[in-house]
This record gives structure tokens, sequence and C-alpha cells, in this order.
């Protein structure tokens, strides 16, 4: 990398704030990070890709936001407070516009979610950007998917299919009023890493996934992991007011068991537990619904008022979009 484009990392990317545990951040070789005692570090990594995970003429400012976001949620998923992240900038050309804008996006979220970025790389090439992210969780406290067990129930943070219907709108599948619109549009560009939440099921659940692809595709590497399968009813599955206005039935029932992008967690409860979470949820603590239980056999299945239901696709594939 030229020496001027180092200057452009400094001007866009140095964050001021000191942060837990660096000993050296972006400038050195590597960076140097001191894990906290007792806690085993979290690492995840997640690649977007212009034109294929997001519009390549999107806002920068947008872009980075959800490209730390959804990072920070699987850190959520995993039961992990976030600590460190670093960056992998491809771009077909250095725009400083929008590079401002792309670092303003970033950096507030950073500072929102308190992660810092430690470093990266910059590379020439068609736009992608790659987040690893750190955290840290206790060993004993992290959210497997091959934790699930008989009997357990299973529950949705916030509302579903929000994201799956701004995709639609994206696409001009589906047109909706100005206020329908910038609702889902937040909802796709600002989905909100769930850490609180996590934070609060520290030790009432110890098997969690967030839900990127589909509840359907996602609870079922719950299952999978956990050889039991599980059953999902329908009419529990929360969606927000906006999405019932806009579509029927069958296509929200698409949207929020099979649409990707929401990144709400999905975690399971087992029953000793469970008093504790419905206080949570009643004292208005912890946005979460009960949508289903773990049962033997493998799979999800769906029911609709007590009948088998079989939903219309079962979630995202990137190499196999049908
Ligand atoms: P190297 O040749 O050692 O890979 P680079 O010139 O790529 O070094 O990077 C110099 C410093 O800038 C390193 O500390 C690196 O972590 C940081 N850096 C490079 N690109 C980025 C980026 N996109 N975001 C954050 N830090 C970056
Ligand atoms: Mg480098």
């Amino acid at each position: 990398m030229a020496v001027s484009e180092f200057e452009l990392i400094k001007r866009y990317f140095y964050q001021s704030a000191r942060a837990f545990g660096v000993n050296m951040g972006i400038g050195d070789d590597c960076a140097l990070l001191s894990v906290p005692d007792n806690k085993v570090l979290a690492v995840s990594m997640d690649t977007l890709v212009g034109g294929i995970h997001f519009p390549r003429n999107a806002d920068p400012e947008l872009i980075a936001e959800r490209a730390l976001r959804v990072n920070l949620s699987d850190l959520a998923a995993m039961g992990a407070e976030p600590l460190w992240f670093t960056l992998g900038l491809t771009m077909p050309k250095v725009d400083e516009q929008w590079l401002e804008g792309f670092s303003k996006g970033l950096l507030s979220v950073a500072d929102e979610y308190n992660i810092a970025l430690v470093g990266g790389d910059t590379t020439r090439g068609p736009l992608a950007i790659t987040i690893q992210v750190h955290g840290a969780v206790e060993q004993d406290y992290a959210f497997m998917r091959g934790n699930a067990r008989l009997g357990d129930v299973v529950f949705v943070t916030g509302q579903l299919g929000n994201a799956a219907a701004a995709l639609s709108v994206i696409r001009q599948e589906l047109n909706v009023g100005k206020s329908a619109f910038s609702y889902f549009m937040s909802h796709y560009y600002r989905p909100e890493p769930r850490l609180k939440d996590a934070k609060l099921l520290r030790g009432l659940t110890h098997c969690a996934i967030d839900i990127s692809d589909g509840l359907l595709a996602d609870l079922g590497h719950i299952c999978e992991e956990s050889g039991v399968g599980a059953k999902i009813d329908i009419e529990r599955v929360p969606v927000s007011a906006a999405l019932n206005k806009v579509a029927e039935a069958e296509q929200i029932a698409d949207w929020a068991l099979g649409g990707g992008d929401d990144y709400q967690l999905c975690f399971t409860v087992p029953q000793e537990n469970l008093a504790k979470v419905e206080q949570l949820i009643e004292n208005g603590k912890l946005r979460a619904t009960a949508v289903g239980e773990i049962v033997k056999g493998s799979g999800v299945a769906c029911l609709l008022e007590g009948e088998p239901y079989e939903p219309k696709r079962r979630g995202y594939s990137h190499f196999d979009p049908t």
C-alpha cells in the first residue's frame, strides 16, 4: 500500500478513544491485545460483497454500519462482549467522499457498541468489506449451537421478516409508502446486534444463534448440532405492524420464516430457567417471544393452528439461491 493511502487510513480509521486491552492498535505490523482474565476470545468474520450482499451504489455510511452490526450480532449470538475488530477493505479506487461516509458509519457503530478498530488491510479490487470481530466470554457461559436439549423452549428476540420485506422493496418487487420504506430500510441497513439481550440471558440459555439466513434455516443449524428436532407455531412468530400492513399472511410467513438479514437471536431455554426468562420479558427488559420447542427427531417442523404447514422456502443459501 502506498504511503498516501496509509495517510488515508490514518485520517479515516484512527479512533481517538483508548479501548480495553489495546497495547498497540493501528500503525504497526500487528495489533497487540490483552484478553480479559478468565475469559476466552470469541472470533468471527463476515464478508460483504458489493452487488451481492448490498447494492454497490448504496450509501457508504449505511454499508459500514451494516457490516459492523452483522459482525457484532455474531458476538451476541455467542454470548460474548465486544472488544476489538479489524477491517479488510477492497475498493475499486480511492474515493475520499466514499471513505468519509464509510468511516463515519463505521466509527459511530464502533462507539455505540464499545468496540475498537485495531488494524486491517486495504486493497484495490471490486468493492468488498471484511470485518473480523473479537470479543470475550467465560467459556462456561458461551451460547453454543450444540447445547439444545429435549423440552427446551425456543425463543426469538424482536420481530422477524422486516429485513426480507426491505429486500423486496430494494428489488422493486414491493411498493410501500414513505414511512414503511424508511422503517424497512433501517431494519435492513441498521440491524441492532442483540448484545444487551445476550447479556441478560447469561446462564439462562446455553444455546443461541443469530438469524442471518432465516429462522427455519438457522434453527435448523441448532437442531443439527444438538441432534434434536424443533417445532414452531407459525402464529406465535412475532412480526411488526408495518409488515402486517403490506402483505398477505402467506407472504408474511415466508419473510418471517425463510427471509434472512434480521439478525435477531434464536435461543433455547431449559424448563428450569423458563420462569426467569418470562419474568425478564414481563418486566420489559428482554424483548423476546416463545415460538416453539425442542423435540425428538431432526429438522424444524412448522405448525399453523396445530396443523402441519410446509413453508414456501426454508432459507437463504448464498450458493444455491432457490
Ligand atoms: P502491512 O504492510 O504491515 O500489512 P499496511 O500498510 O497494510 O501494513 O497497514 C499499516 C497499518 O495500517 C497496519 O497497522 C494495519 O493494521 C493498518 N490498516 C491498514 N488498512 C486498514 C484498514 N482498512 N482499517 C484499519 N487499519 C488498517
Ligand atoms: Mg497490509
